[in-house]
C-alpha cells in the first residue's frame, strides 16, 4: 500500500456509518466487506476476538453485555449528564463514571475486564471505515473529513477529533452533517439551480434530529440557522414499540431479560422499516422467553399512534430553525430529507403539512448524502476536486450561545451568540482580585440560552495561572474566545495589568496528549491482534479444506486404494478433525505441526497410488519468502492449494482412464 490514497469523507453515525471518496470526478460510496454501503457503528468484544460493524451487530443477541453501540451518545459528555444517565438504563452494556466524570464503557475482552472511553469505541468504528476505504482504494488512507450533528458542542467535536487521531487519521475538518448533506444536494441540483436557494435539511437518523437552513449560492454553502434534538431518532421509535410489546408480555417476565429484549428490539426495528412501505407486518420470534414463541402483527396506524408524540416533537426544531433564520415557509425553496428515519411516511406527512403541502425533496439517498458531502469537502480541502466542486465553500455556525458567568449574581454574559458563523473570535475583559492562597483563576464557560449561568450547560472550565501576582492582587484579564472551523473552542488570555500572557490549563474532562498517545498505541495493538486472529482463522479454514478435500479424494478413488491405506488416511483425517474441533484456540504453529503430521501420512500413500497409475510424485513447494505474520501460514495455504490441485488432477486422470476403458 505505497500509493497515497485520496482523502475520504466519513459520516460517523450514531447507529450507522458511511464512507465515501471523490474519485474519477464524482463521489463514490464505498461498500463494506459484506457489500453494504452503510456499516453499523457497533463493536463487539469476545473471548477470542474483537468485531466491528456488521459482524458485531450480528452477534449482539449472543453477547449483549459486551457489544457496544451508541458511543456517539456518550462522546464528549459527562457521566452525570441527564441524557447519559437515561441512556445507561436502556443499554445492555455497562457504563461507569471514570476520572473527571468521563463515562467509561466496561466490557469483557479476551477474558479480561477492560474499560474504554467513548473516543476509543468511536475510533474503532472510524478505523473500520478507514479499512473499508483502504481495501477499495488499495492504498493507505490518512486524511479524512468527519461529520458530526450540528448540535454537537465544543467538547463533543473535540472528542470526535480525538477519536480520529486514535484511529490513525488526520481529521482535516469536522463539519456539520446537514452542511455535508446540503453539499450533496447542491451537487445533485447543480444542473437545475439558478441564483440563491434556501434549503431546509431535515436529518432524522438513529439517535439525533438535526434541522438546518442552508443558503446555497454558486457553490457557497452557508448555514443560516441550526436547531435539533440530541435525543430523538429511530432508536426512540424502536423503543416505543419494544415498550408496547413488553407491556403486553409483562406477565411472562421478559422485562428483566436482556437477551430477549435485544431480540425483540431487533425484530421491532425490522418491523418499523417494513411499515415504511407496507400497512401491516408481523413479528415472529421463536422461543423468545422461557420457551415461549412470540407472534404478533402490528399495523402502521398502531405504530404511528404510539410514536405520535415523538413525531410531533420532530417539528419543534423546524419551527425554531425558521424563526432563528427569520424566514417564513415561503422562503424555503426545498425541504431535503436526510437520515434513515425520514423514510417513515408519517414523518414525511407531518413535514409536508408543516410546509403547507409542499413537495419534499427525496432525490438524494438519505443514508449516503452526509458521507458524500464529507467526501466533497475532503476533496476540496486536499485540492483533489474538479471544476464541479472547486467552488464549494462551507460556513458552519455555532449551535448554542457561549458565555461566561461574570457578575456576582450569576448572570450569563454571552460572548458568542447562537448561530454565529465560524471561525470566529471574541474578546472580553474580566476584572478580578486574587488572594495569596489563590493565585489562579477559574473561568467557567457555559453554553445555552438561559439568562442565568446555572440554567445553562457548563461546557468547560479553564484555569488561568497568574504569576507573578501584582502587589495589589488586582487584575484585568482579557479573555479571547477563538472558535476554529471545526467548531472547537480555544481560549487564550492576557493580563492587561502586567501585559503578560496567562497559562491556561484546560479542564480535566477531555483526553490529554499522553492519554491519546497511549490510546493510539493500544489501538494499533488491537488492530494487529485482529489481523493475527484473522490469519489464524484462515489457516484453520485452509487445514479443514485440506482434510475434507483429502477425504473426498479417497472416496472418489476408493477402488484404486488398498483398503489398509484407505483406512489409515481416514483414521488420520478423523483424528485431525477431532483435534481441530477441540483446539479452536490453538496457535498457528500448532496448526502447522498438525498439518505436517497429516501430510506425512497422506502424501506418501497418494503418491504411491499416483505412481501406480503412471503419474508423477506430488510437488512439494518450499517457499522461503517471509510471511506477513511470520507464522508461515501463507506457506501452509500455498502447499494446501498445490495439494488440492494435485488431487483434482489425479481424480480427473483416473476418471479419464476409466472412461477410456469403458
Ligand atoms: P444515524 O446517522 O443517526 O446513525 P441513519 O441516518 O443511518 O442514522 O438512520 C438510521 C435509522 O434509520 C435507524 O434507526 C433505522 O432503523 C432507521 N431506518 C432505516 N431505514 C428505515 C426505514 N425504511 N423506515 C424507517 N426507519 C428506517
Ligand atoms: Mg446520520
Amino acid at each position: 500500500m505505497a500509493v497515497r490514497a485520496p482523502a475520504i469523507g466519513i459520516d460517523l453515525g450514531t447507529t450507522y456509518s458511511c464512507v465515501s471518496v471523490w474519485q474519477h470526478d464524482r463521489v463514490e460510496v464505498i461498500a463494506n466487506d459484506q457489500g453494504n454501503r452503510t456499516t453499523p457503528s457497533c463493536v463487539g468484544f469476545r473471548d477470542t476476538e474483537r468485531l466491528i460493524g456488521d459482524a458485531a451487530k450480528n452477534q449482539v443477541v449472543m453477547n449483549p453485555a459486551n457489544t457496544v453501540f451508541d458511543a456517539k451518545r456518550l462522546i464528549g459528555r459527562r457521566f452525570s449528564d441527564a441524557s447519559v444517565q437515561s441512556d445507561i438504563k436502556l443499554w445492555p452494556f455497562k457504563v461507569i463514571g471514570g476520572t473527571a466524570e468521563k463515562p467509561m464503557v466496561v466490557v469483557n475482552y479476551k477474558g479480561e475486564e477492560k474499560q474504554f472511553a467513548a473516543e476509543e469505541i468511536s475510533a474503532m468504528v472510524l478505523m473500520k471505515m478507514r479499512g473499508i476505504a483502504e481495501t477499495y482504494l488499495g492504498s493507505n488512507v490518512k486524511n479524512a473529513v468527519v461529520t458530526v450533528p450540528a448540535y454537537f458542542n465544543d467538547s463533543q467535536r473535540q472528542a470526535t477529533k480525538d477519536a480520529g487521531v486514535i484511529a490513525g487519521l488526520n481529521v482535516m475538518r469536522i463539519i456539520n452533517e446537514p452542511t455535508a448533506a446540503a453539499i450533496a444536494y447542491g451537487l445533485d441540483k447543480k444542473a437545475t439551480s439558478v441564483g440563491e436557494k434556501n434549503v431546509l435539511i431535515f436529518d432524522l437518523g438513529g439517535g439525533t434530529l438535526d434541522v438546518s437552513i442552508v443558503t446555497i449560492v454558486e457553490g457557497c454553502f452557508k448555514v443560516k440557522a441550526t436547531s435539533g434534538d440530541t435525543h430523538l431518532g429511530g432508536e426512540d421509535f424502536d423503543n416505543e414499540m419494544v415498550n408496547h410489546f413488553v407491556q403486553r408480555l409483562k406477565r411472562k417476565g421478559i422485562s428483566g431479560d436482556q437477551r430477549s429484549l435485544r431480540r425483540l428490539k431487533i425484530a421491532c426495528e425490522r418491523a418499523k422499516r417494513t411499515l415504511s412501505s407496507t400497512a401491516q407486518t408481523t413479528i415472529a420470534i421463536d422461543s423468545l422467553y422461557d420457551g415461549f414463541d412470540f407472534y404478533s402483527t402490528i399495523t402502521r396506524a398502531r405504530f404511528e399512534e404510539m410514536n405520535m408524540d415523538l413525531f410531533r416533537k420532530c417539528m419543534v426544531p423546524v419551527e425554531k430553525c425558521l424563526r432563528d433564520a427569520m424566514m417564513g415557509h415561503s422562503n424555503i425553496h426545498d425541504v431535503v430529507l436526510v437520515g434513515g428515519s425520514t423514510r417513515i411516511p408519517k414523518v414525511q406527512q407531518l413535514l409536508q403539512d408543516f410546509f403547507n403541502g409542499k413537495e419534499l425533496c427525496k432525490s438524494i439517498n438519505p443514508d449516503e448524502a452526509v458521507a458524500c458531502g464529507a467526501a466533497v469537502q475532503a476533496a476540496v480541502l486536499s485540492g483533489e476536486g474538479n471544476e464541479k466542486v472547486k467552488y464549494v465553500e462551507t460556513f458552519d455556525v455555532t449551535p448554542l450561545s457561549l458565555g461566561l458567568e461574570t457578575s456576582e449574581d450569576g448572570a450569563m454574559t454571552v460572548l458568542i451568540p447562537r448561530n454565529t458563523t465560524i471561525p470566529t473570535k471574541k474578546k472580553k475583559i474580566i476584572s478580578s482580585t486574587y488572594s495569596d492562597e489563590q493565585p489562579g483563576m477559574w473561568i467557567p464557560v457555559y453554553e445555552g440560552e438561559g439568562t442565568m449561568a446555572w440554567d445553562n450547560n457548563l461546557l468547560r472550565e479553564f484555569e488561568l495561572s497568574v504569576i507573578p501576582l501584582p502587589p495589589s492582587g488586582f487584575h484585568r484579564v482579557s479573555v479571547c474566545f477563538d472558535i476554529d472551523a471545526n467548531g472547537i473552542l480555544n481560549l487564550s488570555a492576557k493580563d492587561k495589568t502586567t501585559g503578560q500572557s496567562i497559562t491556561i490549563t484546560d479542564d480535566k474532562g477531555r483526553l490529554s496528549k499522553d492519554e491519546i498517545e497511549k490510546m493510539v498505541l493500544e489501538s494499533e495493538k488491537y488492530k494487529s491482534e485482529d489481523e493475527e486472529h484473522k490469519e489464524e482463522v484462515e489457516t484453520k479454514n485452509a487445514l479443514e479444506n485440506y482434510a475434507y478435500g483429502m477425504m473426498n479424494t479417497i472416496k472418489d478413488a476408493s477402488k484404486q486404494l488398498p483398503a489398509a491405506d484407505k483406512k489409515k488416511i481416514e483414521h488420520a483425517i478423523e483424528s485431525f478433525i477431532q483435534w481441530l474441533d477441540g483446539n479452536q484456540l490453538a496457535e498457528a504453529d500448532e496448526f502447522e505441526d498438525k498439518m505436517k503430521e497429516l501430510e506425512s501420512i497422506c502424501n506418501p500413500i497418494i503418491a504411491k497410488m499416483y505412481q501406480g497409475a503412471g503419474g508423477e510424485a506430488p510437488i512439494e513447494i518450499e517457499d522461503d519468502a517471509p510471511t506477513s505474520s511470520g507464522i508461515g501460514s501463507n506457506n501452509v495455504g500455498r502447499e494446501i492449494k498445490v495439494n488440492v490441485l494435485w488431487c483434482s488432477f489425479f481424480v480427473e486422470f483416473i476418471f479419464n482412464i476409466l472412461l477410456y476403458f469403458w
